[in-house]
């Protein structure tokens, strides 16, 4: 996990603003390595509440490059993201999540109690509660 933040940071790392004063809380260079491993943790724990992981890590990082360097940056991200996101899915097939939680089906039954089923790695839903799933994805496309 880490080195996938490690890499994208590697890719991004010459095109850097640096600093012209010395930074108090960290330079520019370790917080855009920080954002990096955030957005991984995050596509590991949380995927399915992330909706945007690459335009997200780019808005984060972005001020930290030059306006020439945007479109790269936004190129690596974007790569690094969608690549790091599917190896999860395939990684959570065994029903817990790369921080070793167990993966529980993200729907509540009719009794209020969330329900305990083993999740599709897809949308986090178990095969009772692939409908809601649909539902979800059509209330993200209305969002957008
Ligand atoms: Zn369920």
């Amino acid at each position: 996990m880490y080195q996938l933040s490690r890499s994208i940071y590697r890719e991004l790392a010459p095109e850097i603003i640096e600093e012209r004063v010395a930074a108090i809380a960290g330079s520019n260079h370790e917080r855009v390595l920080r954002a990096c491993e955030a957005a991984v943790y995050r596509l590991a724990t949380d995927r399915h509440y992330f909706a945007k992981p690459s335009k997200t890590l780019f808005r984060e990082i972005r001020i930290y490059f030059p306006i020439s360097a945007q479109d790269h940056v936004f190129r690596v991200v974007d790569r690094y993201m969608r690549f790091a996101r599917q190896w999860f899915e395939a990684q959570t097939l065994q029903g817990h999540d790369l921080a070793g939680n167990r993966l529980e089906c993200r729907a509540t039954t009719r009794k209020g109690t969330p329900c305990q089923r083993v999740p599709l790695p897809q949308n986090g839903y178990c095969p009772s509660h692939q409908h809601l799933a649909d539902d979800f994805d059509m209330a993200g496309q209305v969002a957008a």
